[in-house]
């Protein structure tokens, strides 16, 4: 295998918090050794549990992890410099670093979303002053828009420099527009979801128009992103898996192959976890990964079946009416799902099967 340095990768923490330190420290290890220098962390990765394991293992580590942190909030107009400043400088503090390698400042995952941030305005600009003054070197945000949406986001933040996509090989076609803007303006692109967060695995059907001797399905989506010119955020619970992704983007691998069109579907929840946040505490995240069975099928039947399985009768049903449909956890959704929209789905397809 010709490339044992691995580039363009940004190592994924959110599965970090379930590692004691020991173990999270051999995976970055081992995930530096391979030349993945960047590890993005949020606030809100497991309800603060990644950062927690992250900072203990850092304290031994035979690197200096370059770092992608997030302002850790729920959209709010009520955000001013000086809340943003003081969230920043704490961060800074609690890292003990004297800047951030990357600093993700917004999460936009609609156009209604990004309304609300220009609106508290002061944020945006505080960032940038952060950035000239050396504490952030490169300024970037989550963004699902495109069209003509993508651009008036672009052109009101000139000074980003990196976007985290959305994007699979199932929207890669769709997304080329998007991608091609942010490099117009000079824009490095990730993929923020290569693999869905386990769905190809969980539906191996969706990636059926791949046929690539020699690489896994999951490998020649990775490698086809990779060729597309996108950066990959990958998340990694053990060694072998920073091996396949070595292994799909050798120089040495066969070029993808692909025979027919990915269907169309509706966003799949990449089970971040960051609608966990759910403020009375309802399993969002499985019912979510229950609605999952409906995109990938379009049977609700499927996803009425999966939520029973998961929880029994009676808890699937208490967490779909527990729900008041705040909505707050579709503002810190990155893949810009209406998950209010979907638990009402899983509630009433409940009654017909
Ligand atoms: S809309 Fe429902 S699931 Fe989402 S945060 Fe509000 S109560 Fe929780
Ligand atoms: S619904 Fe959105 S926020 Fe919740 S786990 Fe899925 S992708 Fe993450």
């Amino acid at each position: 295998m010709k490339l044992t340095k691995i580039s363009g990768v940004v190592f994924d923490t959110r599965r970090l918090g379930a590692k004691n330190a020991d173990d999270a420290r051999d995976l970055m290890e081992y995930a530096h050794e391979k030349g993945i220098e960047v590890f993005d962390i949020s606030p809100h990765f497991m309800e603060g549990a990644c950062e927690r394991v992250f900072l203990q293992a850092r304290e031994e580590l035979s690197f200096e992890p370059q770092i992608s942190y997030k302002f850790g909030r729920v959209p709010n107009a009520s955000d001013t410099a000086e809340s943003f400043s003081r969230e920043f400088y704490d961060a800074l503090g609690r890292f003990r670093v004297s800047a951030f390698d990357m600093y993700t400042v917004y999460d936009i995952n609609s156009f209604e979303t990004w309304s609300d941030y220009k609106n508290d305005g002061e944020v945006y600009e505080t960032a940038v002053e952060l950035k000239n003054r050396g504490l952030i070197k490169r300024l970037a945000v989550v963004c699902t828009l495109g069209g003509d949406e993508l651009k008036e986001v672009l052109s009101d933040i000139p000074d980003i420099d990196c976007v985290f996509m959305p994007v699979s090989p199932l929207e890669l076609k769709a997304r080329s527009g998007a991608m091609e803007l942010c490099r117009a303006h000079g824009i490095e692109v990730f993929a923020l979801t290569p693999l869905l967060g386990g769905v190809f695995r969980r539906f191996p059907r969706l990636l059926s128009p791949i046929v690539t001797p020699g690489l896994s399905d999951e490998q020649a989506a990775l490698r086809l992103l990779n060729r597309a010119g996108l950066g990959l955020m990958c998340a990694f619970t053990k060694k072998s898996e920073i091996d396949m992704l070595e292994a799909a983007l050798s120089d040495d691998a066969p070029e993808v192959k692909i025979n027919g069109d990915f269907g169309s579907y509706e966003t799949f929840c990449t089970a971040c976890g960051l609608c966990r946040m759910c403020p009375i505490k309802s399993h969002v995240t499985t019912l979510m990964a229950a609605y999952n069975a409906y995109v990938a099928s379009g049977d609700p039947g499927d996803m009425v079946k999966h939520a029973r399985r998961a929880f029994g009768e009676d808890e699937y049903l208490y967490n779909t009416r527990k729900c008041i449909g705040c909505r707050l956890c579709e503002r810190i959704c990155p893949q810009g799902i209406r998950i209010s929209e979907r638990i009402e789905h899983l509630r009433n397809e409940a009654h017909k099967t």
